[in-house]
């Protein structure tokens, strides 16, 4: 009799947790779909206002209107399209079908690139971005360009959660094993509860109702994927309201 209470809790308590599983997953499943519609609709009704306007008779006249509109039309398509790349990538790392194009590469060049690509929305924010590139050794067998997608979102999440004008600082040393890189803000932070889940896809901190700030959740899962592909490993650490270091851990050439 006992064990046959014992099995028949053990079986309740897998079904619970499984339905609880299903339930985390279908919220999540919400709340990525709703973000993903909001994002995709206001590049959707840019482009549709922009077109109306042009078709406008009255503008055909004027060159430089006319090449704003269109302007605005290309940046908001590109938009469209990375964010359909990045869905897309996703769902390829979900299935583990990750295309890795391993040579040898030295990290400073890629953080040069980065600082490059992201100077403008820094700019635009009136932030800074420092670098104090101390490693050593600084070269390593990785994949280009998705460890430069890798330091582009840890920068572009420290722009994006950062109150007021963004400060970051891209800092590298080495230890003869490794290669470290830390991206460091002085953004809101992430409570301490909240940090085991970050990695997650689809996770976000709760922020109420308002989500002031775009996104799928998918960047920081991508990252890990990414850095767990070369044998790294990530870490982070934050205070809330005082800002975080993401730092990551490259195994160096041998
Ligand atoms: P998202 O697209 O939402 O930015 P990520 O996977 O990149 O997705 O990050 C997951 C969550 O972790 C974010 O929604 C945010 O709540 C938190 N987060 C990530 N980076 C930072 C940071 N630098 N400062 C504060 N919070 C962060």
């Amino acid at each position: 009799i006992l064990s046959l209470i014992v099995v028949c809790f053990a079986i309740s308590f897998v079904a619970l947790y499984s339905l609880y599983r299903q339930k985390k997953l279908s919220e999540v499943t919400n709340e990525f779909v709703n973000n993903m519609t909001h994002e995709f609709k206001t590049p959707i009704s840019t482009i549709s206002l922009a077109c109306e306007a042009l078709s406008d008779p009255t503008l055909h006249n004027d060159a430089n209107i006319r090449e704003a509109y269109i302007s605005i039309i290309r940046d908001e398509n590109d938009r469209l399209k990375n964010m359909v790349n990045n869905i897309l990538q996703i769902a390829q790392l979900k299935k583990g079908q990750v295309k890795m194009n391993i040579e040898m590469l030295d990290m400073h060049d890629l953080v040069h690139k980065v600082v490059d690509s992201v100077a403008l929305q820094i700019s635009s924010a009136k932030g800074s971005l420092n670098l104090a590139l101390n490693a050593d050794e600084h070269e390593l067998f990785g994949d280009k360009s998705h460890l430069q997608n890798v330091i582009i979102n840890l920068v572009e999440n420290g722009i994006k959660y950062s109150q007021g004008a963004p400060e970051i600082l891209i800092n590298t040393q080495s230890n003869g094993k490794y290669f470290l890189l830390s991206v460091t803000d002085k953004g809101i932070g992430i409570p301490k509860k909240a940090l085991p889940s970050i990695f997650e896809n689809f996770y976000r901190v709760p922020k109420g109702n308002v989500h002031d700030v775009k996104g799928y959740g998918l960047g920081l899962g991508y990252v890990k994927k990414i850095i767990s592909l070369h044998k790294g490993k990530i870490e982070v650490q934050s205070e809330e309201g005082k800002g975080s270091t993401f730092i990551i851990y490259l195994p160096l050439k041998k």
